[in-house]
């Protein structure tokens, strides 16, 4: 595995692939590389000729620079994790290199931005979306790789791709997560070992809401309350619980189809998200 640190150094590298039709995979990430992301570089090497990882802590996305300043960067470790998951180049950028002098432009998604992490992250969906758009079209793949566990930056990434014809084709993959429960992130190397336990509320709140579905208690009432007691039970002030659509992120009022349950909270210093696609197919 190659690591590259310019737009132009990839260019170069994939221009042959290209001309050879062999396909492109690419798994774009922050670091502090763990299961979760292995599984996505996993998945890309399954399907592709050429797979590429990006590790870029993308300023622009973080509205909290503690958050920023705090995020862990472990280039090294996380390149031999790369190569090992099958990962053939890995482009790791400076900030000057993707924001040079000058840099004036910005992608807004409308639409699934404006509720939950948008509501809660002024300008956080403005980051992610101009620097996916950036990456993709530097490194023009066939399929571009994304985790469930970021639910709403997957319909974001989806909208952008759809409404400006990017053309990408986005694939979902499952949340992977500790075998207590917990989806695997970079922030939980910092939770404290009692925030580590009082962090799962958020999934036992997922758990329940799945269970309440799966009884037959569908109604947004319903589902809420049941995620809503196991962040009581665990002491944890959620900053929402939400039962919404997963393409529109808007509230809906019952799981009638597909739905999504998605939390957020802060445990100690971490703020921690997840999420939980529900179905049933009763109709109300
Ligand atoms: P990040 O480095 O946090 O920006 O994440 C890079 C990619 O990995 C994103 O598409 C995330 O959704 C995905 N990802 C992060 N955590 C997990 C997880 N536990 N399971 C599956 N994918 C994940």
């Amino acid at each position: 595995m190659r690591t590259l640190r310019t737009i132009a150094e990839v260019r170069a590298a994939l221009k042959g692939a290209r001309r050879d039709g062999r396909s492109i995979g690419f798994v774009p990430t922050m670091g502090a590389l763990h299961e979760g992301h292995l599984q996505l570089i996993r998945e890309a090497r399954q399907q592709h000729d050429e797979i590429v990882v990006s590790i870029f802590v993308n300023p622009t996305q973080f509205d909290d620079p503690g958050d920023l300043a705090a995020y862990p960067r472990v280039e090294a470790s996380d390149a031999e994790a790369a190569a090992g998951a099958g990962a053939d180049l890995l482009f790791a950028p400076s900030a000057a290199e993707m924001y040079p002098d000058g840099f004036a432009s910005t992608v807004h998604v409308g639409g699934p931005t404006d509720v939950l992490e948008g509501a809660s992250r002024p300008g956080h969906f403005d980051g992610v979306a101009t620097v996916v758009c950036k990456l993709l079209n530097i490194v023009g793949p066939d399929i571009a790789y994304f985790g469930q566990k970021d639910a709403q930056q997957l319909a974001v990434v989806r909208r952008m791709v759809a409404d400006l014809n990017l053309p990408v084709e986005i694939e979902a993959v499952p949340t992977v997560r500790d075998p207590d429960g917990l989806a695997l992130s970079s922030r939980n190397a910092r939770l404290a070992p009692a925030d580590r336990q009082r962090a799962l509320a958020l999934s036992r709140a997922l758990r329940a809401a799945e269970c309440a579905v799966a009884d037959g208690r569908v109604e947004a009432g319903d589902v809420l309350g049941a995620a809503r007691a196991e962040f009581t039970a665990a002491g944890v002030e959620p900053d929402y619980v939400e039962l919404v659509d997963p393409t529109t992120f808007a509230s809906v009022p019952a799981v009638n189809g597909n739905a999504l349950l998605a939390v957020a909270a802060r445990v100690g210093d971490v703020r921690l998200i997840d999420n939980q696609p529900l179905t049933s197919t009763r109709s109300h």
